[in-house]
């Protein structure tokens, strides 16, 4: 529905139920008590909901008594696997609000989200804590860290298993929360500009997100679904556990491997793919798609990063019986995905689209100068609103105002257009962040370790399109006058100090000045000029 420049998704249908995600998920679970919803496929460790609603209800008992409390922060940081999902959802059924920390975030990147959210109880996994104790016992509020899987690596450390107290289900209950005000997840996003920053999603941001998520799904009943994308990101985190909540059965891996990957569709006769652009194009390109059996795959989801028409359909020809490649677009501040393709019985899709507003969402497109709303077919900054949208970023009232305008809607750095539909097509990013294989950089955390070099002068930094990886980190650079230092020097220094997400896989480009407006900020825009004309 278009009505004076707003096209608006309709009443949102049903208002969820719980006021907490977490009894949500647990009542959830209570459905299907005996059916198998939790693979990990890189260990077969397989889960029933009775199994995973016992679990998070002994490590919920456990952290009661370890002293967290309503209103607690607990960070986790572990690679995918079964006890992330118990963790996390015992956490935030004790009332406490749960962060999580990208497992590639190098030392800094943990120190700056940790003293953001200040955590009393870190969940982690071995191997995450094998590199970061350290810095983690270095975050003073830190009383307690958990590793939830393998030998004790410390004795400054629990493990999960001894966190758990055995306790009957029926005797638990989640502790009762202010669904609209109270904060369940705080999620890592850099938003528009600048450093990266918690965004503060309530429970009712949730339990909205998935409700409409899970709007009009009436294609098929899907039975096997397949992931790869990292809970620590809302997207992978939240589609996880809305099949779980469906009783689908939930396929994952920790990682993205090419044969593993595709020997799992054909194992476990997965009939829908949760993917981002990356694994699309691979499905389109990789000779190695056809000595599989793919065609127990019925529909492919995927967002996190722009695809294109020609990538959807190279990937349509491997997947003999798909249905669709289906787009659904969104940002963390929004909670999930609130532009998507109907999954409709002939699961449209216009070439190159992202789809309508879900119910419950408006979405205009305004002029950037003026922000004036625009009508159909003219680009645009994408706007959001809708009961998913963020409470804020954590103790940053600046940022937070910045990001929501006075008519309340989520400003997305999105350059996109409607057509007379009120059907969405993104074409270009307004905003700073690089998407890596659909993972947020944010330039600011590259520039200034490319300035700790004493050679540097100054930097900025921007992506390279690249049709793999979306976006490649690549570095213009000035030196300081007579300093020395050669790019393979540089990208040395750079990638000793960087995630491997973050890296200047794009390179090193050395100018004379970095364009720059009247009051000193980088013109990305130009740079973004320049590497075109190269
Ligand atoms: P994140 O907060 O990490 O989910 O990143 C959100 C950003 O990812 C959006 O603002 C877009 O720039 C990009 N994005 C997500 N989904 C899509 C999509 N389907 N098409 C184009 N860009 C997308």
């Amino acid at each position: 529905m278009i009505e004076d420049n707003v096209v608006y998704g309709g009443p949102c249908v049903e208002v969820p139920v719980y006021s907490s995600f977490a009894t949500y998920v647990i009542e959830k679970l209570k459905e299907n008590p005996d059916r198998t919803i939790l693979i990990n496929a890189d260990t077969g460790h397989a889960m029933t909901s009775k199994a995973i609603l016992q679990e998070i209800v002994n490590v919920a008992v456990g952290l009661k008594q370890m002293g967290v409390e309503k209103g607690d922060i607990v960070a986790i940081s572990s690679e995918n696997r079964n006890e992330f999902i118990t963790a996390v959802i015992a956490a935030i059924s004790c009332g406490a609000t749960v962060t999580s920390i990208n497992v590639l975030s190098t030392k800094e990147e943990i120190i700056h989200m940790l003293s953001i959210s200040q955590p009393k109880v870190v969940f982690c996994s071995e191997a995450v804590l094998k590199r970061q104790l350290d810095t983690i016992k270095s975050i003073p509020e830190v009383k307690k860290i958990i590793q939830l899987n393998g030998e004790l690596i410390h004795d400054d450390v629990i493990l999960y298993k001894d966190v758990m107290i055995h306790t009957n289900v029926t005797e638990y209950t989640a502790e009762e929360v202010e669904g609209l005000t109270d904060v369940a997840l705080i999620m890592n996003s850099s938003g528009t500009t600048g450093l990266p920053k918690g965004v503060m999603l309530t429970h009712m941001n949730i339990l909205y997100g998935l409700k409409m998520f899970n709007n009009g799904r009436s294609c098929e009943s899907y039975s096997t679904v397949l992931t790869v994308a990292p809970w620590y990101h809302v997207y992978g985190f939240l589609t996880t556990i809305e099949f779980i909540a469906s009783n689908v059965l939930i396929v994952y891996l920790s990682g993205f491997n090419t044969e593993k990957y595709l020997s799992t569709i054909e194992e476990h006769r997965v009939d829908v793919l949760i993917a981002v652009p990356p694994i699309i194009v691979f499905l389109g390109k990789s000779p190695l798609v056809h000595e599989h059996d793919l065609s127990s795959v019925k529909m492919v989801w995927c967002a996190a990063a722009p695809l294109s028409a020609e990538t959807t359909k190279l990937a349509m020809k491997s997947l003999p019986n798909c249905k669709g490649i289906l787009q659904g677009y969104g940002m963390t501040e929004t909670t999930l995905t609130v532009i998507k393709d109907l999954d409709s019985s002939n699961c449209s899709q216009k070439t190159g689209g992202c789809g309508y507003p879900l119910p419950g969402i408006r979405v205009k497109v305004v002029d950037v100068e003026s922000r004036i709303k625009l009508g159909i077919n003219q680009n645009g900054e994408i706007c959001l609103k809708g009961p998913s949208n963020m409470k804020g970023y954590l103790g940053n009232e600046a940022a937070t105002r910045e990001a929501i305008d006075d008519e309340g809607y989520v400003k997305t750095g999105d350059i996109g257009y409607y057509d007379e539909d009120g059907y969405f097509f993104i074409v270009d990013r307004l905003k700073e962040i690089i998407k890596y294989k659909g993972h947020q950089v944010a330039p600011a955390i590259v520039e200034n370790v490319i300035l700790q070099h004493n050679a540097v002068a100054e930097c900025g930094v921007v992506g390279t399109p690249d049709e793999v990886a979306g976006e490649l980190p690549t570095a213009f650079v000035t030196l300081k006058t007579n300093a020395q230092v050669t790019k393979t020097e540089l990208l040395e220094f750079t990638d000793q100090r960087l995630s491997p997400i973050s890296r200047l896989r794009g390179g090193i480009i050395f100018i004379d000045k970095i364009p720059r407006n009247g009051s000193g900020k980088i013109l990305r825009r130009e740079l973004k000029l320049m590497l075109r004309k190269l």
